[in-house]
C-alpha cells in the first residue's frame, strides 16, 4: 500500500523520468550494485527480505534483462558485491554479506555473469562502490574499467537505491566533474532496475525507519540532484538523431 506520506513526498519532489535508448554504436557500461543474496533472496540473512518483495523481484528481472543484452553485445559490465570481513561491522546495520558466504554472492538469476568474459566483479567492504574499488596500490578497479573500455555512458542498477546505488552515483558524478573519469559523460540510473528495503514506521521497533516506496523515490531524486539521468525505460536501439 502506498502511504499518504509517500504520495506527499512524490508531489513535493516530482521526478521527471526519461526514456533512454542506448545507441547500438555507443560505448556503454552496465554497473550492477549489490544484487546479491544477502540483500535480495528471501531469508538469506539479516538484511535480506523476510518475504517476497515486488520491488526487489522487479529490480532483479530488469537487471538480468539488461545484463543479458549487454553480454550478448560484449559490452562491459561491472558488478559490485558487498563482502565484509566478520570483524569489521558496518554501522548502523547488523552483520551482513560476510565474505565467503552465499550472502555475498550474486542472486541465482545473475550467477551466470561470473563466467562472462566482459564482466568485471569487484567485492567491496563499504557502501560506496567507487571508494570500494580502491586497491592496496592506490589504483581503482572501477576507474580502470571505465578508462580501459573508454566508456561514455554508464547505466546503474541494483540495491539499495538510496544507499549503495546513491553513494556510488554521487562519487562517480563528482569524480566526473573533476575531470577524473574522461570520457565518461552520462550516468543513467534506471528506476525499475533499482530497489530498496522496507521497514515502515510501525515495524521499526526503535531502529531507523525505512519505508520502501518513499526511500526509493528520495534516492532517485537525490541522484538526479547530482546530475544523474533517471530513466523509466532503458533499451538498446539504433542511433537515430
Ligand atoms: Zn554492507
Amino acid at each position: 500500500m502506498v502511504s499518504e506520506a509517500t504520495e506527499l513526498v512524490k508531489k513535493e519532489l516530482p521526478l521527471d523520468l526519461e526514456t533512454v535508448i542506448l545507441p547500438e554504436d555507443g560505448v556503454i557500461g552496465l554497473v550492477l550494485v549489490d544484487i546479491i543474496n544477502g540483500f535480495c533472496t528471501v531469508g538469506a540473512g539479516n538484511l535480506a527480505p523476510r518475504e517476497p518483495d515486488r520491488q526487489i523481484t522487479g529490480m532483479i528481472n530488469e537487471s538480468a534483462r539488461l545484463a543479458k543484452q549487454f553480454c550478448e553485445k560484449g559490452w562491459p559490465v561491472m558488478a559490485f558485491l558487498d563482502s565484509h570481513h566478520p570483524d569489521k561491522p558496518e554501522d548502523p546495520y547488523p552483520p551482513h554479506c560476510i565474505a565467503g558466504t552465499d550472502e555475498s554472492n550474486l542472486v541465482p538469476a545473475l550467477q551466470w555473469l561470473e563466467k562472462e568474459a566482459n564482466v568485471t566483479i569487484r567485492r567491496k567492504d563499504c557502501f560506496d562502490g567507487f571508494l570500494g574499488s580502491i586497491q592496496d596500490d592506490g589504483s581503482n578497479v572501477f576507474v580502470d574499467w571505465l578508462k580501459n573500455n573508454q566508456i561514455k555512458t554508464i547505466v546503474v542498477v541494483g540495491i539499495c537505491t538510496d544507499i549503495c546505488v546513491l553513494d556510488f552515483v554521487c562519487s562517480t558524478l563528482s569524480a566526473r566533474n573533476l575531470g577524473l573519469l574522461t570520457p565518461l559523460k552520462e550516468v543513467v540510473v534506471y528506476s525499475d532496475g533499482c530497489a530498496t528495503f522496507d521497514v515502515p514506521l510501525h515495524a521499526s521497533k526503535g531502529a531507523l525507519t525505512h519505508p520502501q516506496g518513499l526511500m526509493h523515490h528520495v534516492g532517485l531524486y537525490m541522484a538526479k540532484q547530482r546530475g544523474a539521468i533517471i530513466a523509466s525505460e532503458v533499451s538498446i536501439g539504433s542511433s537515430c538523431p
